[in-house]
């Protein structure tokens, strides 16, 4: 059984058709970890989650939404994370790359929501985009013990410094593109027993399906492509990444 860590089937592309996508799903029997970006889609994941026993959610303010959300966005966190089914709080991070929110928010509300997943002793789903250093900084100066580099996207070299964090790492689509050397090669040499698949759904849909829609059944493609990388089953790759995933979010139910 394969676990996607990472989807957002709150997302307007799954509108049309989002009980086929999550039929289906079901029918391969495996699990998904859906992302809130803010409180609307924090609460459809929480939702998700409750209408469907293999989808858990997270919950937590994406830095582009950082500037966005209300006053008091911590406390509607919190009352949801107290929810039997909420495994994480994310995702949350820093975007250099877009700066949709100026850095200086999303570094607050990065620290206050990581603040929030310590004193609720639940791990974090990180996304850092071309923020490595001050992504890095801000969780050594957290205390938080446990999360996920989502797509990950920084060097082997800083891996080191995320590992001693216990932090995970989380790979999708990104390793089957021909012009994707970086994450290549960070999978290629992580310790098995660290990395997590995920599809990052409707995005970044793995190849050959590049330009289409994105779902949770092509994190399928995600284990082919890692089993290639490492040279091992795909079966090897299924129970060590979802044993991983169990390791990391403890699912209420065992799996
Ligand atoms: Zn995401």
């Amino acid at each position: 059984m394969l676990v996607d860590v990472h989807a957002h089937l709150d997302d307007k592309a799954f509108e049309p058709d989002r009980d086929e996508v999550v039929q289906k799903i079901k029918e391969t029997g495996m699990l998904v970890i859906n992302a809130g970006s803010d409180l609307g889609t924090s609460r459809f994941s929480l939702e998700l989650s409750q209408k469907y026993d293999f989808i858990y959610a997270c919950v937590g303010v994406h830095p582009h939404e950082a500037a966005k959300i209300p006053e008091n966005y911590l406390e509607v966190l919190y009352r949801m994370s107290k929810e039997k089914k909420v495994v994480a709080i994310g995702e949350v991070g820093l975007d250099y790359y877009y700066d949709f929110s100026d850095k200086d928010t999303q570094k607050r509300v990065f620290m206050e929501q990581l603040a929030l997943a310590k004193e609720l002793d639940l791990p974090v789903v990180v996304h850092d985009r071309e923020a490595h250093q001050d992504t890095l900084k801000i969780l050594q100066e957290s205390g938080v013990k446990k999360g996920l580099m989502h797509c990950y996207s920084g060097s082997y070299e800083l891996v080191g410094e995320f590992m001693k964090l216990g932090f995970y790492f989380s790979f999708g689509g990104t390793i089957t593109f021909k012009n994707a050397k970086r994450p290549k090669e960070v999978v290629s040499k992580l310790p098995l027993d660290k990395i997590l698949l995920e599809t990052d759904c409707p995005y970044l849909t793995p190849e050959p399906y590049r330009g289409k829609r994105n779902d949770p059944t092509k994190v399928e493609i995600i284990a082919q492509a890692l089993a290639e990388l490492r040279g091992i089953s795909k079966e090897e790759v299924e129970k060590i990444t979802t044993a991983n995933a169990q390791r990391l979010f403890k699912f209420a139910k065992p799996i």
